[in-house]
């Protein structure tokens, strides 16, 4: 298993050194770029992050000034983004940063896991992409990927099956390990796409790929989902009086902690 996904490595990087850089964030390997556009990317589409992630950099060039800024204008920048507690965690991660590591972004794998909001896949991405740590780098793009290579039948929303392919990664990690992760994630989101047939013709590891020797492409990866969203009835009041409407602060923990919204309940059995 180890010698299949060796032979990945090369191409890999090739291939992803060889691909245009277009989007801001990929233009240089500042970690605190790096930071901010991989905590945007997450749940977010590329296209709808490039203006967010322009307007953030303007207004918030330095980690100094993400540590400083008042809660309302960093809830002001990250407007219409939601999951509001990553522009939360962003800026106590800063405030942990400026206290804790001299106002500079810590340069290993581990020392990134400290800080608020960094899990496993943006410590990996920050410490291979600005400082090349052999360290791997797991979104939804690489368990794609790994899976259809090595026609993995394991189900990749287990956090088994996540473990399982980064250590695999772990053990042939290159020297060039930012544009290997990197290359991985950016083949799984061009090239070998989700929910349809991915472009084989154009990937540049199809020969090593088992999926597509095996006909199974669009058969994996595997994803057995359990649970249904949760999903809620309300009743929402619009108070007008002249020009004036009522709001109300929602609660300070939870979904969408301390916004804004109409006075609302709960409808039951409607
Ligand atoms: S050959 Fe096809 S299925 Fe295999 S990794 Fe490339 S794009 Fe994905």
């Amino acid at each position: 298993m180890k010698q299949e996904l060796t032979k990945i490595v090369k191409p890999i990087v090739n291939w992803y050194q060889s691909q245009e850089k277009t989007l801001p964030w990929k233009q240089d390997k500042e970690p605190y770029h790096v930071w901010v556009s991989e905590i945007m990317l997450q749940q977010t589409r590329i296209e709808a992050v490039r203006k967010y992630y322009a307007r953030f950099m303007q207004e918030l060039p330095t980690i100094q000034d993400l540590a400083n800024v008042s809660e309302e204008k960093l809830l002001k920048l990250w407007e219409g983004l939601g999951y509001y507690s990553r522009a939360r965690n962003l800026k106590k991660a800063a405030i942990q940063i400026e206290n804790d590591y001299q106002g500079k972004m810590p340069t290993s794998y581990l020392e990134l896991l400290k800080l608020s909001g960094i899990g496993e896949y943006t410590a990996g991405a920050i410490a291979s992409i600005s400082y090349q740590e052999k360290v791997p780098a797991v979104d939804g793009n690489v368990l794609r990927v790994i899976s259809r290579v090595l026609a993995s039948k394991e189900d990749v929303l287990l956090p088994e099956t996540k473990r399982k392919i980064t250590k695999k990664l772990l053990e042939i990690m290159p020297e060039e390990a930012g544009d290997f992760n990197e290359g991985l994630m950016e083949l799984g989101e061009k090239i070998c796409i989700p929910n349809t047939t991915p472009l084989c013709e154009k990937c540049p590891i199809k020969e090593f790929c088992i999926a597509k020797k095996e006909n199974l492409t669009t058969k994996l990866p595997i994803r057995i989902k359990k649970q249904k969203r949760k999903i809620e009835k309300r009743t929402v009041f619009i108070f007008k009086y002249k020009e004036k409407i009522a709001i109300r602060k929602r609660e300070k923990t939870g979904i969408l902690a301390n916004l804004y919204e109409f006075p609302n309940i709960l409808r039951r059995n409607i």
